[in-house]
């Protein structure tokens, strides 16, 4: 009997810890990060696999786009739209993440907001063509504005628009390792291509634990997560790992929809600055959070930073 009802807290347990646990992945920088390649081969292979992994895995993903990047000199790029638009075909989600990728920080409001209305074009011509509509938008750096009166013009003037700001919870250096790998793999070197997702796979691990950990420090319990990572080469090969430590973690996938329909997300954020964090940082410090708060944060290996110089 007592062994029965043992057996029925661990089930009810892993039962209920399986619900509450639940990522969005979100992809910056969409169509590609390919670090200078053209080759268009290459680039649909990258976006292929990305596509087939995440679908495998029943990954509603989002990707956010930086139109200048669809452009040859002025002209559009077909294969570059034809990359996005196999991504939406696919059901996936997309986003607004401003034209030519600019620092908010050291932008005026006007020339920001005129390079996110720059950024929509070509992404709502795709979205409308399936009837969906564009809705999130997607902060390069994670800079939201470095005070409350930059922020709070920003904010409105996305509202206006009928844009959500896709916040990131879990935030990392995967685009240091995509980096390295991409470098590992120009010198094809393939064993030193392995040992960076080895270690690019433990290294999001620790950042899921300690932003779990975070999460319950400042609100009592685990949130829906958002992790950012990026359009690259070592994404395109590692989501299936990414998607299994993830369900080792006892984690399901959502939609941005669904992650941000947390209550967590209305927090407001009242302390400002230069920084490019996570919205569980924002929200620590303008808690009144302090240094010694977020020292168990994992580093990048340093040999992977070293590569990446
Ligand atoms: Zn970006």
């Amino acid at each position: 009997m007592r062994m029965l009802f043992t057996l029925i807290l661990f089930v009810t347990g892993l039962y209920c810890s399986g619900q509450e646990k639940q990522v969005c992945l979100s992809f910056d920088d969409l169509p590609v990060v390919s670090y200078g390649s053209q080759d268009t081969c290459f680039q649909k292979g990258l976006m292929n696999n990305l596509i087939v992994s995440l679908k495998r895995n029943n990954i509603p993903a989002i990707g956010f786009v930086n139109e200048q990047k669809l452009y040859d000199q002025n002209s559009l790029d077909q294969n570059q739209v034809e990359l996005l638009k196999s991504w939406v075909s696919n059901g996936l989600e997309l986003g607004n993440h401003t034209f030519s990728h600019p620092d908010y920080n050291s932008t005026s409001f006007k020339d920001y907001t005129s390079d996110i209305l720059k950024g929509e074009i070509i992404t709502k011509k795709i979205l409308t063509g399936i009837g969906k509509k564009l809705r999130y938008f997607r902060h390069p750096f994670l800079h939201v504005g470095n005070t409350k009166a930059k922020a709070d013009s920003l904010s409105s003037f996305l509202l206006n628009l009928g844009y959500r700001e896709a916040p990131v919870t879990i935030d990392n250096e995967d685009y240091l390792f995509a980096l390295a790998y991409h470098r590992a793999n120009s010198k094809k070197d393939t064993s030193l291509m392995k040992k960076i997702g080895r270690d690019y796979i433990s290294y999001i691990e620790k950042k899921l634990i300690y932003y779990e950990k975070q999460a319950k420090n400042l609100f009592g319990r685990n949130i829906n997560q958002i992790l950012l990572l990026h359009a690259s080469f070592l994404n395109s090969d590692y989501t299936d790992s990414l998607a299994a430590l993830f369900r080792k973690n006892n984690y399901t996938f959502i939609s941005m929809d669904k992650a941000l329909e947390d209550p967590v997300y209305q927090t407001q954020i009242t302390v400002f600055g230069n920084w490019g964090i996570s919205w569980l940082d924002k929200w620590a410090l303008s808690k009144g959070k302090k240094g010694d708060f977020f020292r168990e944060e994992p580093e990048t290996p340093e040999y992977i930073k070293k590569i990446a110089e």
